[in-house]
């Protein structure tokens, strides 16, 4: 009971997406009974679970492994609207760039898109007190790209300390944040300093990524790029870390596998939807159309990886540890 003696309403724990699937609105991911037959859900689905929109291409830092250098103007936002309206059904959506949060108008695309599926914002956070207060409530939460303590992070990334007050200005307005790591050899010692930072932050969770051979990432030296089983091992040391300290984020791990190929359909500034990463593919890159000019339920029906894409985000094909782990 609240202390005007009315009866409390219970924290929303999980969104449902439908299928069977449900959004955890703790731990920023997605889930569904362990006996679900997700290639069969797959099959029949119509459009995509989660999709990534890059709203500019443009981006404040230069991340040794971001994949992401070429640039092309930015959408206007009557063309966001047409791919909002085209993108309809899908029960995620990335506003992502880039750094989607150096579009001055973030806020007002914000508003565009926040009642037709769960928002979530990966980004460098360092305009994160230019546009908290106007998009708390809105987006789920945002995906602060995170590769370790100071002197790691600035030599990976850029300006912690921007990083770090801007991430207190989201968290301030109330909206929630997870973090991601691209691991690299060279990082695998502050992996668990990050993890104790997101504890301290209070983030849902602590994605592990591997890197791609594309963008800036060409240029890293090869003994930065570990092995899948180097990367499983690194993350068994985490989740045991995880237990002895009690630290709270869940813990993701995607590598690169043939399984998890494809799994991710990436819009671009200009509309056109790509398959990424796919492994012999020029970028890795595969063109699978452009919600500039048709609807995500048909360029859906061309896409070969609809089972790495639901197995991938229910977390099938993934390392995994959940809250209250
Ligand atoms: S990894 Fe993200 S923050 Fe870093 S340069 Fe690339 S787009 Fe910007």
């Amino acid at each position: 009971m609240t202390n005007l003696g009315l009866p409390t309403v219970p924290a929303q724990t999980s969104r449902d997406v439908g299928g069977g699937v449900a959004f955890a609105v703790k731990g920023h991911h997605f889930t569904a009974p362990a006996d679900l037959d997700v290639a069969a859900l797959a099959e029949a689905s119509t459009v995509p679970l989660s999709v990534i929109v890059q709203v500019t291409k443009r981006c404040d830092f230069d991340c040794t492994m971001c994949s992401e250098t070429l640039q092309m103007p930015d959408p206007t936002l009557d063309q966001l609207n047409m791919m909002r309206q085209n993108l309809a059904g899908v029960g995620r959506i990335f506003l992502s760039g880039g750094e989607p949060l150096m579009r001055r108008d973030f806020s007002d695309i914000v508003d565009m898109w926040h009642n037709d599926a769960i928002l979530a914002v990966p980004t460098n956070a360092t305009h994160g007190k230019v546009h908290a207060r106007n998009i708390a409530g809105k987006v789920a939460y945002a995906n602060v790209g995170w590769e370790g303590p100071r002197a790691y992070f600035q030599r990976i990334r850029g300006d912690y300390d921007k990083t770090m007050a801007s991430t207190r200005a989201l968290l301030d307005a109330g909206i929630p944040i997870s973090m991601s790591t691209v691991v690299t050899r060279s990082l695998l010692p502050a992996l668990s300093y990050t993890a104790q930072i997101g504890d301290v932050l209070g983030a849902g969770k602590l994605k592990l990524i591997m890197p791609l051979r594309k963008g800036n990432a060409l240029k890293m030296d090869e003994s930065e790029f570990i092995t899948n089983e180097e990367a499983e091992a690194a993350f068994a040391r985490l989740a045991a870390d995880r237990t002895q300290y009690r630290w709270t984020p869940a813990l993701r791990l995607t590598t690169w596998t043939p399984e998890n190929e494809g799994h991710m359909i990436v819009i671009e500034p200009n509309g056109v939807a790509r398959a990424w990463p796919v492994y012999d593919e020029k970028d890795l890159w595969l063109n699978l159309g452009n919600v500039l000019e048709e609807p995500i339920s048909e360029i859906w029906q061309r896409y070969p990886y609809k089972v790495n894409h639901f197995n991938k985000y229910l977390g099938r094909t993934i390392a995994t540890v959940s809250q209250g782990a």
